[in-house]
């Protein structure tokens, strides 16, 4: 989500004219966007933020924005006492406001960017030098084959541990005509993949003026359909919101990628219920046998949360044997991290404690990724890739070229799997 808010920011900078930079040096702007997922990753931004004194310093015309999810928690009052040499904050909520903010600065396409203060000076109050100005196309570094499209904002759950409903707010959908034209503009520039984004994205659902409501399937289906699109993908699915509708459009779909990224946090019951996700551990695995029943090469990704408040050695094994029994080709495990103000919900084990049970989590994980990635060595795979190096199949598998194999970035291509790197599979080009 946060990725795909940065490159929605990044285009509102590039239609006033600005590029986007890997130097800090040659940065006129910088925007930090944040994350408050986990304490980790707010002490990153605040640190990053600390950084960002020296360059305000030898660049005091310079425009810092701080944005997104630590923002809105933090509040602009504490960053800017902070630091006080941050220009503007913008929390989560109100990611659309950074527009108005924005310095204008009409670097007019033709000029090259290191002229652009004297084409500033040149067309203040004088006629433009070029009869109109045309924005120019953003330059981001969001991967040109796969692009993400934002189809709902917040979460209206109550997950115990989770501060994203506290700083994004409660759900809301954009209209399918909406979503659809991104689409098709982002298909225009070059897209073969496209990436369905919300928190709990088949919760989705909209009802126009008429009365009528599209879901998510079907929205599914009419993305599905746009011409020039290779692969559809959606992040990420909650298990309260399967439907049969769904089941139905993934099986006749097969432009949709065949692969579900399914959070499930805790194979315990007990712990499931206290984390207040709405369903069993035998919920979650019937929704994994219909996924693999709608399309038997889906692959099912997942996240773990350890030591999360009362998890019983027990319970922690409960996770563990999930892993094979659901299958999944890979996981990102957590470690628990308290974000909310509930009582009782400080953490039993000590931070050796956690650490020993992510480490014996992400050795299953390991374990049994390595057995997915194997068992697909000599099928034959339709691979998009996203550089001449780099693809991935339909069930996210990576995929190298084997040497001297060059891949041709956004066109599908058969591939032979013949090996296993790390965690990518190998292959070469079949006809
Ligand atoms: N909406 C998604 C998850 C979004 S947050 C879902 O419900 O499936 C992304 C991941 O961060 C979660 O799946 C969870 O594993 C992790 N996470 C969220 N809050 C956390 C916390 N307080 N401590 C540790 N991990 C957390
Ligand atoms: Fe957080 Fe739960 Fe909503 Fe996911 S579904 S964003 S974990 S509250």
């Amino acid at each position: 989500m946060n990725e795909a808010d940065s490159e929605r920011i990044g285009r509102s900078f590039a239609a006033r004219g600005f590029e986007l930079t890997d130097s800090l040096k040659a940065a006129d702007a910088v925007v930090i966007n944040t994350c408050t997922v986990r304490q980790r990753a707010e002490d990153k931004a605040i640190s990053q933020i600390g950084r960002l004194r020296k360059w305000k310093l030898a660049r005091p015309d310079g425009k810092l924005f701080v944005v997104g999810c630590a923002a809105e928690k933090l509040g602009r009052k504490y960053i800017r006492n902070r630091f006080p040499f941050v220009d503007e904050v913008v929390g989560a909520k109100s990611l659309d406001k950074i527009e108005a903010l924005l310095p204008d600065f009409p670097t007019l396409p033709d000029f090259p960017p290191e002229n652009r203060h004297s084409v500033q000076k040149h067309t203040t109050g004088q006629p433009s030098p070029l009869p109109t100005f045309r924005p120019p196309t953003p330059r981001l570094p969001d991967s040109p084959v796969s692009a993400f499209i934002t189809i709902m904002r917040g979460c209206s759950l109550k997950c115990s541990y989770c501060i994203v409903p506290a700083v994004r707010g409660e759900a809301s959908y954009l209209a399918p005509e909406e979503i659809l034209a991104e689409a098709e503009a982002k298909i225009a520039e070059g897209a073969k993949e496209l990436i369905l984004l919300g928190q709990t994205v088949n919760s989705y659902r909209y009802e126009g003026k008429d009365g009528a409501a599209v879901s998510f399937p079907a929205l599914l289906k009419m993305a599905a359909a746009l011409p020039g699109l290779a692969r559809l993908r959606f992040m990420s699915p909650h298990p309260l919101f399967f439907t049969d509708e769904f089941f139905r459009v993934f099986r006749e779909n097969p432009r949709i990628g065949r692969y579900i990224h399914l959070p499930v946090q805790s194979g315990s019951d007990r712990i499931l219920k206290a984390m207040r996700r709405g369903y069993t551990r035998a919920r979650y695995l019937d929704i994994v046998a219909k996924i693999r029943e709608a399309a038997p090469d889906a692959a099912v990704s997942t996240d773990f949360i350890v030591g999360y408040p009362g998890e019983t050695e027990a319970d922690f094994r409960e996770s563990l044997s999930l892993i094979g029994e659901a299958g999944f080709s890979f996981a990102y495990c957590f470690k628990y991290s308290r974000r909310t103000d509930e009582r009782g919900l400080e953490p039993d084990l000590d931070e050796a404690g956690m650490d020993e049970r992510l480490e014996r989590l992400l050795a299953e994980v390991k374990k049994n990724s390595g057995a997915i990635l194997n068992a697909r060595i000599g099928r034959i795979e339709e691979v998009l890739p996203e550089s001449r190096d780099f693809g991935r199949t339909s069930a996210n598998f990576v995929v190298r070229p084997e040497r001297g194999a060059e891949l041709e970035p956004g066109a599908l291509v058969r591939m032979e799997i013949t090996g296993v790197v790390r965690n990518a599979l190998k292959g070469r080009p079949v006809p």
